[in-house]
């Protein structure tokens, strides 16, 4: 059986959809280059966006021609879209075969395999084309589902509350992933920071999680801004293995929205948190997320959001224009904020972001970094950008790479002999 998996949307998603695969491929099946090739199409789906649900759906009923080449091929679709719409999803598009919401996540593929025996009564043959959990980054899900309440987002309702994975299991597929050649873990969680098992945190795992033979670099995300605490970054600047970034999403700069968006931080505090987390961890640098157009959202407010953006000076940072998701809280309020406006407001606070960006890349060119090769001659730095060189070096491998000049949003440089074995 070749099982082609695709995905749509977030880390959550990607990770999802590669660790149905590895499972799969511990059953006996593999990974497909594309869908001609395969015998079955995992699909994972995001609704976090209408954007992101409507190329799913677009997606779903383009792949009726696939599946009408041969009626044995199997059809599944699965993640947030098939949580949301379950049933009316089947019986919109009678070529799926089966629907995985989100809330199943854990026995994504038993449900697969055991969906598929039934339906072919033979059990799965063995080919080739291991993929999936091999590439030298790895993102490692270690909680799934999110117990807040921001009024704007479906993920409370699709994937349900939080559960967090013991530890002893992270820690047993962190060793078997990092057997399998992983350098970098990401922990994925949709508030990661709440993670815990006991009395153990966050803190504790990525300590744990470090002293772990052959992990090179260590990542976690989202944290929610209103948990992360000095414990948390305290874990963060004196673990080896943890790296000098962090993703802290903010959504508005205006007090009243953050409330009515649900965040639970002001402004301020949210400012005070970045500043805490820079004052413990050296040269760590800061991502984060802004929505713009968010209802009732007025002009004044708007600049408070360009304001806190200039002020938190973040290297990279996902922009969005509000969108009212079916089911959330926020959908009940009136979408009131022009679209030319909102356009107009996302391409003022990208071009506030890039202006860092930009800031961000020129300050180190003419420095040594450590880049971790994800490919002969791609990797990523340590606070997390991109970078290209030209002599190659063996995927997986840490070395020091001399910034000679960046792009718009990667470094460039030449590498010096790679330093660890
Ligand atoms: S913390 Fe808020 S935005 Fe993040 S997943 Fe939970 S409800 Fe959604």
């Amino acid at each position: 059986m070749k099982l082609h998996a695709i995905t749509l949307g977030c880390q959550m998603s990607a990770a999802d959809g590669s660790e149905t695969l590895a499972r799969l491929r511990e059953r006996g099946w593999a990974a497909a280059e594309s869908p001609e090739d395969a015998d079955a199409i995992f699909l994972t789906t995001c609704s976090v966006r209408d954007h992101a649900e409507q190329r799913a759906l677009s997606l779903i009923g383009r792949l009726r021609e696939w599946k009408a080449k041969d009626p044995k091929r199997f059809l599944v679709v699965a993640g947030c879209v098939a949580e949301r719409l379950g049933q009316r999803l089947a019986k919109r598009f009678p070529h799926v075969d089966l629907v995985l919401g989100s809330k199943k996540a854990g026995s994504y593929a038993d449900l697969v395999a055991e969906a598929f025996a039934v339906r072919n009564s033979e059990s799965p043959k063995a080919i080739r084309n291991p993929a999936g959990g091999d590439s030298v980054v790895q993102s490692l899900t270690i909680m799934r589902g999110c117990s807040c309440a921001c009024s704007y987002c479906i993920v409370p309702s699709v994937r349900g509350p939080e559960l967090c994975r013991p530890a002893d299991e992270i820690l047993a597929e962190a060793r078997a992933r990092l057997a399998g050649g992983a350098r970098e873990l990401i922990l994925l969680g949709q508030r990661v920071n709440a993670w815990r098992d006991g009395d153990r945190d966050l803190a504790g795992l990525l300590r744990e999680l470090d002293s772990l033979p052959g992990l090179a670099r260590l990542r976690f995300m989202s944290p929610h801004p209103a948990l992360c605490d000095e414990r948390l970054f305290a874990a963060l600047a004196g673990c080896r293995t943890a790296c000098e970034w962090l993703h802290l999403p903010v959504q508005s700069g205006s007090d009243r929205l953050l409330g009515l968006m649900g965040r639970g931080y002001t402004r301020g505090q949210f400012l005070d948190t970045a500043r805490r987390l820079r004052a413990a961890v050296r040269g760590v640098v800061v991502s984060t997320d802004i929505i713009v157009g968010f209802p009732s959202e007025t002009e004044a407010e708007f600049a408070e959001t360009l304001g806190l953006v200039s002020e938190l000076r973040p290297a990279t940072a996902f922009c969005f224009k509000y969108s009212g998701r079916e089911g959330t809280p926020a959908a009940e309020l009136a979408d009131d904020v022009p679209a030319a406006v909102k356009e107009a407001r996302l391409a003022a606070v990208n071009a506030v972001v890039d202006r860092h960006t930009a800031q961000a890349l020129q300050e180190a060119v003419g420095s040594m970094v450590e880049v971790l090769a994800e490919t002969p001659t791609f990797g990523r730095t340590r606070t997390g950008f991109k970078a290209r060189w030209k002599s190659p070096v063996a995927a997986g491998r840490l070395a020091p790479l001399r910034v000679t000049a960046a792009t718009r949003r990667t470094l460039l440089g030449d590498i010096h002999e790679p330093h660890d074995p």
